[in-house]
Formats: structure tokens, sequence, C-alpha cells
């Protein structure tokens, strides 16, 4: 984990880690990891404005499908 974002200049504090795996042309935001090579730490400004390559994919593991319940809608 960096101490600040990794884009120049940003001293913003990390709070995800891009990881581009080339072999199968792939960009993944994840939470914070460990230093690697391939993986950059980004606050969320700039996770936000992230951008790929093209026929890169973009894949964020931060986000999780909300699980919606219809059981608890048609309860009543
Ligand atoms: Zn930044």
């Amino acid at each position: 984990m960096s101490a600040s974002c990794s884009r120049p200049g940003c001293q913003r504090n990390p709070t995800a880690t891009l990881t581009y795996e080339y072999s199968s042309s792939t960009a993944t935001i994840g939470v914070l990891a460990t230093p690697h090579p391939m993986q950059y730490d980004l606050c969320d400004l700039h996770t936000d404005r992230l951008s790929v390559p093209n026929g890169w994919a973009l894949i964020d593991e931060r986000v999780t499908a909300p699980v919606v319940d219809l059981r608890d809608r048609f309860a009543s």
C-alpha cells in the first residue's frame, strides 16, 4: 500500500488498487493491496476517472451488486 495516490502530483490517500492483467487485457480495481509491480494505488478521485486502453476490460471488484430480495417486496 502506498502512502499516496500513484498519479503524479496527487497527494490524496489511495482508496483502491489498480491491477493490470496483460494476458487477458483486463484492468481490475480492487481493495488496497500489498505492493506489486503491476499494481497502482489510486485515490477515489482518480479511480473514478480511470479509463483503460481500447480493447481492455475494466472490472471494479469494489462494487458488489446489491442483493434485492423480491420476497420482501411482495410479502404484505
Ligand atoms: Zn489521485
